[in-house]
């Protein structure tokens, strides 16, 4: 009887659903969302002011090309806006990507930690997503490399990688697109450039820049604190530009997160002071939990991950329940193929001290 009814294609139905972190704690009432990498210092609030100012207005379209946008973002950057794309989130950006360079039979790249959208927008399109082993939980350009087939069409890297957090150096990246066929797309997602702080690390718009098949995904959601808004841009060759304008929804970026956008764009002050704040805590963190005998891996974003190896009698399921009981939300990984760790994001000055006193307290020890 099921062959009457209409079907998806195929690949749909392999999609495990995406799983958001928890916002809530049962039972508790105060509770500190350390579960899905947001700021802790909300928005600028420049952005907050340009935002309620749209309410005003809610009767009209917003600019389907949401130009004011492209224009801060280029301004911000350096870049031709016209080599702008903007998405709701960069999750549209990645979707879109997906539907214009895969189809049935392709196979599209990601790496064993990498971020789960690439499989799910990878399937939703027929095309098979092919993993990547990962070294040390960083991305290995030569395992990458090594993937590739005939069938090959785009391979997805996000850099730096979210739940791990580690990086891959730009001289690897650049290397990865000189031996990378030319035909394959390379999409970049640096959705955590911002926060970081190394010499040798590049968000991919110079290789956008030098080569017509590399793109860059960046979003509002991670440093500008506007993931409500849902807000993202993607820098790429005109052609690529130009192909995805053709498919996106005419107007996917709603005109509160354009003026957002572009309040955010414009105030560096806040994103830097968000990225001072960021690197205090984030390196306050690694060293307090390092001190607990716990291992944390070594992470440039805005959140680390922590390892509870089994064999020490301890899980991360029981400390993460643990935590959950204090209204302290983390998020646990199993879903990237890591179970025995969770992903904390840098929050509050109050936050992080919370947890660092909750794990304690969870192995036993006295401070
Ligand atoms: C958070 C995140 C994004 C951003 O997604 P939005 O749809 O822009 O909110 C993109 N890529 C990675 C790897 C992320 O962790």
């Amino acid at each position: 009887m099921t062959t009457l009814r209409p079907q998806p294609r195929p690949g749909v139905l392999d999609i495990a659903p995406y799983v958001p972190g928890k916002s809530s704690a049962p039972g508790v009432d105060k509770v500190y969302k350390l579960s899905s990498n947001e700021t802790p210092l909300g928005p600028s609030r420049h952005a907050l002011a340009a935002y309620q100012a749209v309410g005003a207005h809610l009767e009209d379209y917003p600019d389907g090309a949401a130009t004011d946008l492209r224009v801060a973002i280029g301004k911000r950057y350096g870049l031709d806006p016209e080599r702008i794309i903007c998405g709701a989130g960069s999750d549209d950006l990645l979707n879109l990507i997906a539907r214009v360079y895969l189809a049935d039979g392709d196979e599209a790249i990601h790496t064993t930690h990498g971020f789960l959208v690439y499989p799910i927008a990878t399937l939703g399109t027929g095309a098979r997503p092919v993993v990547a082993a990962e070294k040390n939980l960083t991305a290995d350009i030569d395992t990458i490399l090594a993937a590739v087939t005939k069938r090959t069409k785009v391979v997805f890297l996000a850099n730096p990688n979210n739940p791990t957090g580690t990086y891959v150096p730009f001289d690897e990246v650049k290397r990865l697109r000189r031996d990378l066929p030319p035909h394959i797309l390379l999409v970049l997602d640096a959705a955590y450039a911002e926060y970081v702080t190394r010499n040798d690390y590049e968000s991919g718009i110079e290789l956008v820049a030098t080569t017509d098949n590399t793109v860059m995904c960046r979003t509002f959601s991670k440093i500008h604190g506007l993931a409500a808004l849902r807000l993202g841009w993607m820098y790429g060759p005109a052609h690529i530009i130009d192909a995805i304008n053709r498919v996106r929804g005419p107007f996917n970026v709603n005109a509160p997160a354009i003026a957002a956008g572009v309040a955010a764009m414009e105030d560096t002050a806040h994103a830097e002071m968000a990225s001072a704040f960021n690197a205090k805590w984030l390196a306050w963190l690694t060293d307090e939990i390092g001190k607990l005998g716990l291992e944390v891996t070594p992470s440039v974003a805005n959140f680390l991950l922590i390892h509870f190896p089994p064999a020490k009698g301890k899980t991360a399921a029981e400390a993460n329940a643990f935590l959950m009981r204090r209204g302290l939300i983390l998020r646990q990984v199993g879903a990237y193929h890591l179970p025995d760790a969770l992903r904390m994001s840098v929050g509050s000055e109050e936050a992080n001290r919370l947890v660092v006193d909750a794990l304690r307290e969870f192995l036993g020890q006295t401070a």
